[in-house]
């Protein structure tokens, strides 16, 4: 599957989540959204969802440490799940945002075109 990145330069700690810009060019790492080519909107790596001995609690457990990227709907449903099973769950936004490195915005709708309104179907 390949490298799953550049080296982790932060290591969230138990029960903390660590956010940081994508590359670009970054997709989504659900297998559908990776398919349908969904940019990813925020990195997202895991800390110690709970005791890797304790599964039933533990969230992710494969995932820990990994940077995942992720299309903003993906990460909003998987952070009301950790905030949910992990009341203690703290998250650190990357620092600044770099000029030039925005995530593409959401929006596909195009400003109307101006002039030739009256041409219908
Ligand atoms: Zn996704």
């Amino acid at each position: 599957m390949g490298d799953p990145g550049p080296p982790a330069a932060t290591r969230p700690g138990p029960d903390e989540i660590a956010l940081a810009a994508p590359a670009a060019g970054q997709l989504c790492s659900s297998q559908e959204h990776r398919r349908a080519g969904r940019p990813a909107q925020v990195v997202v790596t895991l800390g110690q969802m709970g005791a890797a001995d304790r599964h039933r609690e533990a969230l992710w457990l494969e995932a820990w440490g990994k940077p995942y990227p992720m299309y903003g709907p993906c990460w909003d449903a998987t952070r009301q799940v950790a905030q949910a099973r992990r009341p203690s769950l703290a998250i650190t936004a990357p620092p600044a945002p770099r000029a030039g490195n925005q995530p593409p915005r959401g929006r596909a709708a195009r400003p109307g075109t101006p002039g030739r309104a009256g041409q219908a179907l």
